[in-house]
């Protein structure tokens, strides 16, 4: 993606699954240009660092596609308060290093810090630890440039804040958050190897670590890898149920694991180890397709059963599966909304035509424990099902309609969700 404006042909994600199908691409060098290009458009759609698997961020043929990745970074640090106030567009790993610079740290990272941080909040990115939100929980203020050009700001006490973090790019364009931020501190990091589904005591595992990742290829019952990110702050807790790794590993077979943070519990800065891969190389295999699937944390262990029992379809279209928990938060979009959650993550090859009939069967399974998916990953759930697993749903859509009233920033793939019909305009019930 370079250059201002153009148009959008060869512009993808960043698996190259997906080819935005834009009139025009833009990429604003200034808020005022960016203000402006939003304010004479009718159909826009802004694209953060491009990691989503699905056609979330596609503004259609018609439409604008706004890179927010030519804008003035901004990163300032609050060391009294705080916090941090940064630019939509700014990506965790530079983030992570400015704040660390002034002895401060966020309170998670998702499994890469290659993600824009607009984006990752506005699909409910989450890291793993059972008491660790989503980063969006992190979030304390949303800058935003809404459809006819003008800025809105909302924090915790505006009543609209829980609509408009997690909000699917659908409210206008995040220029700016303001994020809380805490002392710095230190983690180390290690990993076990085969842990058994058979007695396999989920909410311990989870609890034995500040983060704690179980990974599996479905080949066998049970887990290949399970990784313990550890505070040295805080007291230690024993892994009894499987051995230390001999060496380094990457949660993706046959991948190397110097792509990965170290590991073998070597104390290092919490960016350099939340994260498991590093900033500097390709995360996960590069060549790939993702699906994840929150569910109320007290179901872990009768869903892995169920996965256990279709567990060769599974495999057969397998790179990696990663098990994490994630502490309930308020967003009203969030998949973790109002529940102690575990996600069950998918790294699948990338063969969309054979991996969808396994999604397919993967939601079937999992349907008794009410997933809600990943907003930025692939799942086959209808629209009106997934309305009614987000009890806010509604005023989620009310808002859209408040701020966005000509549905500037709603594509294909919300009208389907907001349950909208396929034409101009947010008026119109469907
Ligand atoms: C290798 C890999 C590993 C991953 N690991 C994790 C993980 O550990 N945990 C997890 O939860 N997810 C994970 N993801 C998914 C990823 O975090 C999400 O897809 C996230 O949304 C990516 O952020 P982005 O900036 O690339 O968003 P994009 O794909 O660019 O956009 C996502 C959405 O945000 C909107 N958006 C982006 N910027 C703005 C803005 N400035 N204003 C308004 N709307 C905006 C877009 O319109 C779109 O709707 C992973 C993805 C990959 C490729």
């Amino acid at each position: 993606m370079t250059g201002t404006a153009g148009t959008a042909g060869a512009v993808t994600n960043w698996a190259r699954t997906i080819t935005y199908r834009a009139r025009e691409f833009h990429r604003p060098r200034s808020l005022d240009e960016l203000a402006a290009l939003v304010a004479g458009s009718s159909r826009v759609r802004v694209l953060g660092s491009g990691h989503s698997f699905n056609r979330i961020a596609d503004p259609g043929p018609d439409g604008v596609l706004l890179s927010t990745a030519g804008l003035p970074p901004v990163t300032e640090v609050d060391t009294a308060a705080r916090t941090v106030r940064v630019s939509g567009g700014v990506r965790y790993a530079e983030l992570a290093r400015t704040v660390h610079a002034h002895g401060l740290a966020l309170p998670n990272m998702a499994s890469l810090p290659h993600i824009s941080v607009a984006g990752s909040v506005a699909t409910g990115t989450h890291g793993s630890g059972v008491d660790n939100g989503p980063l969006a929980s992190a979030v304390r203020e949303v800058e935003l440039v809404v459809a006819d050009g003008t800025a809105q700001v909302m924090g915790r006490d505006d009543p609209r804040f829980d609509g408009a973090v997690t909000s699917l790019g659908a409210l206008g364009v995040v220029t700016a958050l303001t994020l809380d931020l805490e002392p710095a501190y230190e983690v180390e990091q290690r990993v076990y190897t085969e842990l058994p589904l058979e007695g396999l005591d989920f909410d311990a595992v989870a609890a034995a670590g500040y983060s704690v990742s179980l990974f599996t290829d479905w080949r066998e019952p049970g887990f290949r890898q399970v990784w313990v990110k550890r505070r040295t702050d805080r007291s230690a807790v024993d892994f009894p149920w499987a051995a230390p790794a001999a060496g380094p590993l990457h949660p993706v077979p046959g991948m190397p694991a110097h792509n990965c943070t170290e590991q073998l519990g070597a104390p290092g800065p919490w960016h350099e180890r939340l994260p498991h891969f590093r900033a500097e190389f390709t995360p996960s295999s590069g060549e790939e397709i993702q699906s994840e699937y929150l569910l109320p944390r007290s179901t872990a262990v009768d869903a892995l059963y169920a996965i256990d029992g279709i567990r060769s379809a599974v495999a057969g279209v397998l790179q990696t599966c990663e098990v994490r928990t994630i502490a309930a938060d308020t967003q009203w979009l969030s998949p973790a909304h109002g529940r102690d959650s575990v996600a069950l993550h998918f790294t699948w090859v990338r063969d969309e035509a054979a991996v969808l009939p396994v999604v397919r069967r993967l939601e079937e399974v999992l349907t008794p424990f009410d997933p809600r998916p990943h907003w930025g990953k692939v799942f086959e759930i209808p629209s009106a099902v997934l309305r009614g697993r987000y009890a806010r749903f509604a005023g989620f859509r009310d808002l859209v309609r408040s701020l966005d009233p000509s549905g500037t920033f709603t594509n294909a793939f919300l009208r389907g969700l907001l349950g909208l019909p396929d034409t101009d305009g947010l008026t119109t019930d469907g």
